[in-house]
């Protein structure tokens, strides 16, 4: 067992946030979890009162951007027991991240322990209500002093929590990529590393200008193939069939897209893992085939596409009363909140 040093706070801020009207990522909660990696290893981890970062100007995150972070929730249940949902996941990813970084492994037991220390010491700042949720935001930076443009040899590992509700934007209308890229070949878009956000923005403006929410990224080399959206994996709905693109080192390898590819079938969806291209997304909205469209991910579960655009046009999506992104989100939102059964083992207690 990893030792943990704590420092207490003075007192709680808690009771000066209103949590009938959060705004998503906002606010903060009394404590972080920090480790420090150098000489070649992790120091001894600590818990101490959410404050600044103080850095010099020379470290290298703010240069070279070697920074990878994740996202997760932990959810209560109705009794005051806390939940989290497929931790392990994201432990092992931010670990695949590190190492298409060169930056170094967290040691997942230590990050299991101090996650779940930290929220303990949090608890109260998790809100009972399905929908209420506190955001899991773990990172890693590159803090080395000095301009060199290499990998650095001292790191910082934070993990910070803010609270939530649940996280509806009405649905999106999105504007899929013939130019712009989100990832390549060979590059390193399946990492949730800092740099592969950073230079979605300016493209996410500049659709935003023309009247979409997102960009939906298709493939770097043809632009023919969709891959998916903002921070979120794409699911089709064409024929009845729900529809994923295969991940790729491109993509983002989402824990709710994987999940959902597990949990269709016991909800009478039949699923399909293969590309989809442009084309058949158009022709399918033109024959009416296409009757929904979702991305999917941490935060918003999932979150429903009305219609997309592609070369100046746009195109509908021909929903059906009975929606497959419902019934899925529905039964997801029961594992986590402890309300459903769990048939996969995904939830697990914070004790
Ligand atoms: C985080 C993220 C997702 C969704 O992953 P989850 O594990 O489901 O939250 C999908 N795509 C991108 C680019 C992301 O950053």
């Amino acid at each position: 067992m990893v030792d943990i040093k704590i420092t207490p706070i003075e007192e709680s801020r808690i009771s000066q946030v209103d949590f009938t009207s959060l705004v998503f990522g906002k606010e903060f909660s009394d404590y972080m979890f920090v480790c420090a990696y150098r000489e070649g290893r992790w120091q001894q981890p600590e818990i101490k009162p959410y404050a600044p970062i103080s850095l010099m100007p020379s470290a290298s995150v703010f240069h070279y951007g070697q920074a990878v972070f994740e996202g997760m929730k932990a959810y209560k249940d109705e009794a005051g027991r806390v939940f989290l949902f497929r931790p392990w996941e994201n432990y092992r990813r931010l670990n695949r991240s590190c190492e298409r970084l060169a930056m170094p492994a967290f040691p997942e037991e230590w990050f299991d322990a101090g996650l779940k220390q930290l929220l303990g010491l949090d608890k109260e700042w998790i809100k009972q209500g399905v929908g209420n949720s506190l955001y899991i935001r773990p990172f890693m930076i590159a803090t080395s002093a000095g301009v060199k443009a290499s990998a650095a040899t001292e790191y910082l590992f934070v993990i910070i929590t803010s609270p939530v509700q649940s996280y509806y934007d009405g649905d999106v209308k999105v504007k899929i990529a013939d130019y712009y890229s989100r990832a390549a070949n060979g590059g390193f878009g399946y990492a949730k590393a800092a740099g592969n956000y950073a230079g979605q923005f300016f493209p996410t403006a500049e659709a935003a200008k023309e009247g979409y929410q997102q960009v939906m990224w298709t493939d770097d080399a043809t632009h023919e193939f969709l891959e998916e959206s903002g921070t979120m994996n794409l699911y089709f709905r064409i024929a009845d069939k729900l529809i994923t693109c295969p991940v790729s080192e491109r993509i983002l390898d989402g824990v709710t897209r994987k999940s959902i590819l597990e949990l269709a079938p016991r909800l009478g969806i039949e699923t399909e893992v293969r590309k989809v291209r442009v084309q058949e997304l158009i022709k399918a909205s033109e024959n009416g085939t296409l009757q929904e469209a979702f991305g999917c991910g941490t935060a918003a579960v999932v979150s429903p596409i009305s219609g997309f655009g592609y070369k100046g046009k746009d195109y509908a999506i021909h929903r059906p009363k009975e929606l497959y992104a419902n019934k899925i989100k529905e039964t997801i939102l029961d594992i986590q909140y402890n309300r459903g059964e769990d048939p996969f083992g995904w939830r697990e207690e914070v004790k």
